[in-house]
């Protein structure tokens, strides 16, 4: 068995694109629409030395007043079954308090968690990431999927903890 790496973050912020990247399939859905992912996706990633598995686990409804009930859905799941969890956040929607709530869930696992705070294309690295080092988890990476920047050093800092 491989190990597994969940992708764990609101909607929206970036998981699927990146799930893209790191397996580099077209078989996660990516769209501007949020929770359009209905179920998880399992990939292979070969980027680095060893292949891990990714899991996208949008599994959101996009239906309104179930999001949070879903969103905890999906955080238990990537808890039982992943190793690893990167928590996708959005540089450009800043930390939320709905990435509070998710990471109080994600930490009370005890397990390895590695935030990527994606989308920072054309902002100020210092600035963007600023506010995402109070996390004091793992590691805090800046990331753009969309232009697969950031994928190598998050390959390279996940590797260790398998
Ligand atoms: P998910 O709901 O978390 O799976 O997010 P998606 O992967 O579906 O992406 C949501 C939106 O954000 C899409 O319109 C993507 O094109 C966009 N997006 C994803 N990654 C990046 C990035 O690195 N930079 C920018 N600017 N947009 C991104
Ligand atoms: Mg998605």
């Amino acid at each position: 068995m491989l190990p597994v790496v969940a992708l764990v973050g609101r909607p929206n912020v970036g998981k699927s694109t990146l799930f893209n990247v790191l397996t580099r399939s077209r078989d996660a859905l990516v769209a501007d629409m949020p929770g359009v992912t209905r179920d998880r996706h399992y990939g292979v990633c070969r980027s680095g030395e060893r292949p891990f598995v990714v899991v996208d686990t949008g599994g959101l409804s996009g239906v309104e007043d179930a999001l949070d009930v879903l969103t905890a859905r999906q955080v238990r799941l990537a808890i039982d079954e992943a190793q690893i969890i990167v928590f996708v956040v959005d540089a450009r929607d800043g930390l939320l308090p709905q990435d509070h709530v998710i990471l109080g869930e994600l930490r009370r696992s005890g397990k390895p968690i590695i935030a990527a705070v994606n989308k920072t294309d054309g902002l100020d690295l210092a600035t963007a990431m600023a506010e995402f080092s109070v996390f004091g988890i793992h590691a805090t990476l800046p990331l753009s999927a969309a232009h697969n920047r950031g994928t190598d050093d998050l390959i390279a800092t996940v590797l260790p903890l398998l």
